[in-house]
């Protein structure tokens, strides 16, 4: 299997290649040049697998420079019980008349970026420690990503990684979770400011080109295939749960901020597994569902972009929404990179309305979307607790809210449960008037050691911070 970029640029890479790597080249983001296809007959043999060896049996359509053996130990040494919570890993329960949730959030840090982020772990200290090379991940995080990273990478051989926050803004769970880790090769530091000023420490060090290559400063963010690969697997997860005897199509409702999380499910649908709708659910932040409405794809400015109750999906723009108009546009790669170069620089958006393909986002891809409020947040889980007795989170509630709204009848719809409520207790709270249960484990976090380092927004700090704990190359 090879990669290309998605702005047209036709050099053909593999996967190990690409797996500590950010952007290609010509910055677009690698594809894959074709979607395997999955037949019914690997579906009915793929049902009684464990996740881990289902992992494998998806992965190793896209991996091929692993030998086999290596590939299928890293994936049952990432998806245990011990890691994920239940021998399932990504289990599906009923939530109500043909409507069920898929549970994403058992992982270390109770979020979905576990299921992709814990794979990358083994995978970068496969790879490194194949090339005999170190890497420093340094990142800028308001809260999911940047935990979700830590715990996979925590105690990894030949990796280090420099986490930015901001200093005083996360919610005090997420604090004590990235915080409380005393691995001697993770290191916090609360930036005094707010989370733009940790992204633009981000890109001056990575801008240094001789400071980032001396010191092989990495990054784990969501555009990276290998993390997009991972998620594609709890689709047909999720799918042979519902439809174990193969028998007709499912939608997917999915919490959307940077169009990772469904984009994979795009692939899982590519690769011929029977989904029928793909339905993207925004907040507030709504750049992706009047995209779907209506061609138009307008990046907003921060003074236009909301906090919201689901924090986790308040994006300006949506990061990896130009994998899926690679394809939409049938792949031209030089139309997509005149759309997000030029179009988005000087407009600030693009119009697709006209082109003779937007219909087909629809009817041949599957897209739905749509948007939810506070109030619908608030209202959904009110009513999924009155009626089906079980607590969700603000970002499962805006995608179950959207999926009432989208559904077929006689189509089952799984909703993707992103986190776990215990991390958005405040809302929680505000719609159910009590706190949600904590997972065993997470008892009294608050109060345990922190290890983190207070800094003025300057980027020479960070700096000064690599140079002191990284061996430069
Ligand atoms: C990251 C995140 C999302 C958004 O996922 P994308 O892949 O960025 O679309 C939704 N919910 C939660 C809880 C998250 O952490």
């Amino acid at each position: 299997m090879l990669y290309v970029s998605t702005r047209g640029d036709r050099q053909e890479r593999r996967f190990c290649e690409i797996l500590l790597e950010g952007l290609a080249l010509d910055g677009g983001l690698y594809l894959p040049t074709h979607y395997p296809q999955v037949s019914v007959a690997m579906l009915h043999a793929w049902r009684g697998l464990s996740y881990a060896d289902l992992a494998y049996e998806v992965l190793s359509l896209y991996i091929d420079d692993i030998p086999a053996e290596d590939l299928r130990l890293l994936c049952r040494r990432t998806y245990t019980q011990a890691a994920f919570g239940t021998p399932q890993i990504a289990p599906v329960r009923a939530a109500g008349e043909g409507l069920y949730i898929q549970a994403l959030s058992n992982g270390p840090t109770l979020a979905f970026k576990d299921m992709a982020m814990q794979l990358l772990g083994n995978l970068f200290e496969y790879e490194l420690a194949r090339r005999g090379q170190e890497l420093n991940i340094l990142g800028a995080t308001s809260g999911d990503t940047g935990s979700a990273a830590e715990y996979a990478m925590r105690g990894k051989q030949g990796i280090q990684v420099f986490m930015t926050s901001p200093h005083g803004r996360m919610s005090p769970f997420q604090q004590a979770q990235m915080f409380s880790l005393q691995d001697a090769n993770i290191h916090n530091i609360a930036i005094e400011g707010v989370f733009d000023d940790c992204q633009d420490i981000v890109k001056a060090v990575s801008s240094d080109l001789a400071f980032k290559k001396a010191y092989r400063i990495g990054t784990v963010n969501s555009i990276n295939w290998a993390r997009l690969l991972a998620q594609v697997v709890y689709y047909f997860a999720g799918y042979l749960q519902v439809r174990p005897g193969i028998d007709g199509p499912v939608s997917f409702a999915v919490p959307s901020g940077n169009f990772g999380n469904v984009c994979a499910g795009h692939v899982a649908r590519m690769m011929g597994l029977p989904i029928d709708q793909l339905m993207v659910a925004t907040n507030e932040n709504d750049v992706l569902d009047e995209f779907f409405r209506t061609g138009i794809y307008r990046v907003r400015t921060s003074a236009d972009t909301h906090e919201t109750s689901s924090p986790s999906m308040d994006i300006s723009k949506a990061s990896n929404f130009e994998r899926f108009v690679f394809d939409l546009l049938d792949r031209e790669g030089a139309r997509v990179r005149d759309l997000f170069t030029s179009g988005l620089a000087l407009d600030g958006q693009f119009d697709l309305s006209h082109d003779s393909r937007f219909p087909d986002a629809h009817s041949r891809f599957g897209f739905v979307s749509g948007r939810s409020t506070h109030a619908d947040r608030v209202a959904t889980i009110r009513s999924v607790y009155s009626d089906h007795h079980q607590v969700i989170d603000p970002h499962t509630a805006d995608a179950f809210k959207v999926a009432k709204a989208c559904r077929r009848t006689d189509v089952p719809v799984v909703v993707l449960e992103t986190a776990l409520p215990i991390k958005f207790a405040g809302t929680i709270v505000e719609a159910l008037g009590v706190e949600p249960q904590r997972p065993a484990g997470f008892e009294g976090i608050e109060a345990l050691p922190r290890r983190v380092q207070v800094m003025a927004p300057d980027a020479a700090l960070v700096k000064a911070l690599i140079r002191q704990h990284a061996k430069a190359a």
